[in-house]
């Protein structure tokens, strides 16, 4: 039996002293505000064993780990229809990238780069009565806590300034890629963004990749072939244009975000997610990968 808690206690104490925190993301005027030195980490088991270390509890803005959502609903909502209009390669470019849509004709690489969730919040809004308010609803099924809301200050705070999604998302359009209009799928977007959440929540609502589909409740949200595909589109494409050196380095599917969370599985086993808010130049928590190489090497497991 591996002691799970021993080795995060071990590892948050690394990282908790480590004088090289990376950068936080001020692209976000709001996401700036964050205080550096915050470090968490929660791993469930299958069993839903729960342990933690550090501020676990403490919420911050999930960003572009909510992608991973937004699709599971989408694809529970419209199935296979999805890669009609999005690709599932890695693009090998930042997460903001726009010369590829341009060149493959307004087909975005993966739905897990900025275009490309972009059409997935398109997909959700045309197929959800009030997307916001039921796409909250997924999550708060997922993890069976209806306390989880968006931070408003900071969809706020992205609309003022995201510039580069406003452009990704008029390509699209221009490209016939974009059903709504652009104005109503980026408020949907920057409010998925925005989502406040603690890293033992995320394990709640990853639980579903890590466990054939089936949540915390035992209720059944994926088929078995969607969390294959969720699952090897996060370990391609789950970290910007460096998913090859996470898969190198830490061996597990995943997700990152600019808030600085980063949530990983190893199917049928266990779900974890870390917090520290400065990023390498990749644009991933600098810690976080830390402490997930640190988890696997410990532990000997990953999924190769
Ligand atoms: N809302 C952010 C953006 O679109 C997400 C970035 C990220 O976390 O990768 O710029």
């Amino acid at each position: 039996m591996i002691d799970y808690q021993n080795i995060l206690d071990t590892i948050a104490l690394s990282c908790s002293t480590s004088k090289e925190k990376g950068k936080i993301a001020n692209y976000i005027p709001e996401l700036a505000k964050v205080e550096s030195s915050k470090f968490g980490i929660h791993l469930v088991d299958s069993a839903m064993n729960n342990f933690s270390a550090g501020d676990a509890d403490e919420h911050f803005s999930i960003q572009s780990i909510s992608k991973v959502l937004s699709l599971a609903h989408a694809m529970s909502l419209v199935g296979e229809e999805i890669w009609k209009r999005v690709d599932v390669e890695p693009s090998g470019d930042p997460f903001n990238h726009l010369s590829l849509l341009e060149f493959e004709n307004g087909i975005p690489r993966n739905p897990l780069i900025n275009a490309g969730a972009i059409v997935i919040s398109d997909i959700l809004v045309s197929n959800l009565e009030n997307p916001k308010t039921d796409f909250l609803n997924y999550v708060h099924m997922l993890t069976n806590d209806s306390s989880i809301v968006y931070d408003l200050d900071v969809a706020k705070s992205e609309k003022e300034t995201g510039f580069r999604n406003y452009a990704a998302a008029n390509l699209l359009k221009s490209y016939g890629n974009l059903n709504n209009d652009v104005e109503t799928v980026l408020d949907f977007y920057f409010h998925q963004c925005s989502l406040a959440m603690s890293c033992a929540q995320l394990t709640k609502a990853f639980y579903i990749f890590m466990n054939k589909g089936v949540c915390q409740q035992g209720k059944t949200h994926l088929t078995i072939q969607q969390e294959k595909r969720i699952n090897a589109l996060m370990l391609t494409c789950g970290f910007y244009d460096e998913a090859g050196e996470f898969a190198f380095e830490v061996g597990l599917p995943g997700k990152s975000g600019v808030g600085g969370g980063i949530v990983a599985l190893l199917p049928g086993k266990y779900c974890v997610a870390t917090w520290s808010p400065g990023l390498n130049p990749k644009g991933n928590s600098k810690l976080g990968m830390e402490a997930l190489e640190k988890l696997t090497t410990a532990t000997e497991q990953s999924i190769f």
